[in-house]
């Protein structure tokens, strides 16, 4: 499976990457920066050397045309680290000016969003949060890749992607039981709160005791900040006090409406919580 938006196929030589993916599925995608001025063929051109020992599985020249190199099935030797490059799929990008910050250019930054969007889609990695996801090569590795440029911009990265992701409303989301971050941007879409995927400042208290919140979405701290819009529209929708705050009476209340057992917890997986999936993929 590869993306329809490559411009150019440049296979690199068999002994720059590893057939197969050695057990692993994919599970992010790993942003790099080329550390020079490159097209999408001269990218593909150092693939090429065999003992260049290195590879990715596309590239994005200075003007936005991407390059394919290594199948998405096959395992790119990018990251340095084995068991990230068996899980990613690896994007260079190419700079448009060298040192500094490495910048990149507006036609290289905008394909790299539309590749992440559409590698995401085709391989169910759902919205990218950076770090998780979305991931860069110093994540893995002592190296300086994916410059500052890039790696300052990896929420915006992520929140162009998800807009693409998401297709701007009536995509559905997995009603899996687990309120995580493709939840909360749906939620936040249908109650009509701004949609970043985070339920904010959260009491820690709750998240110990409902394991179905997950952390990747719900921030959990261990004082009182005010809250959270989303559960505050959520809290009027089900008829209790809406101070902002997920806690037992709002499990309870969101049970009670949702017609599942109440008990005042969002187990993992919770049955409260696909219930609310569900409501919020017919809405
Ligand atoms: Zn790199």
């Amino acid at each position: 499976m590869n993306s329809s938006l490559v411009n150019v196929v440049i296979y690199a030589d068999h002994n720059n990457f590893t057939d197969g993916r050695s057990g692993y599925g994919i599970q992010k995608i790993t942003v790099h920066h080329c550390a020079g001025v490159m097209s999408a063929e001269s990218i593909g051109y150092l693939w090429q050397n065999p003992s260049r020992e290195c590879s990715s599985h596309y590239g994005i020249g200075n003007d936005g045309r991407i390059g394919q190199y290594v199948d998405e099935y096959d395992t790119a030797w990018t990251d340095s680290n084995w068991v990230s490059n068996c899980t990613s799929v690896t994007i260079e990008t190419s700079n448009c000016a060298c040192g500094g910050d490495w910048p990149v250019s507006d036609e290289a930054l905008n394909s790299l969003i539309n590749l992440c969007a559409d590698i995401s889609i085709r391989n169910g990695l759902g919205y990218l949060v950076p770090g998780a996801n979305l991931t860069w090569h110093s994540m893995y590795a002592a190296t300086t890749c994916p410059g500052d440029y890039l790696r300052a911009r990896m929420q915006y990265i992520a929140d162009r992607a998800n807009e693409i992701i998401g297709g701007g409303g009536g995509h559905k989301i997995a009603e899996d039981g687990l309120w995580g971050v493709d939840t909360t941007r749906k939620a936040q879409e249908v109650f009509g709160t701004p949609v970043d995927g985070v339920v904010s400042k959260q009491m820690s208290w709750v998240g110990n005791q409902n394991p179905g919140l997950l952390d990747s979405t719900f921030e959990w701290l261990d004082y009182m900040a005010g809250g959270s819009l989303l559960i505050a529209a959520i809290q009027r929708k089900v008829g209790v006090s809406d101070d902002g705050y997920i806690g037992p009476d709002t499990i309870s209340a969101m049970q009670r409406w949702l017609g599942t057992p109440v008990d005042g917890v969002a187990s993992n997986p919770s049955v409260m919580v696909q219930a609310f999936q569900h409501w919020l993929n017919q809405q």
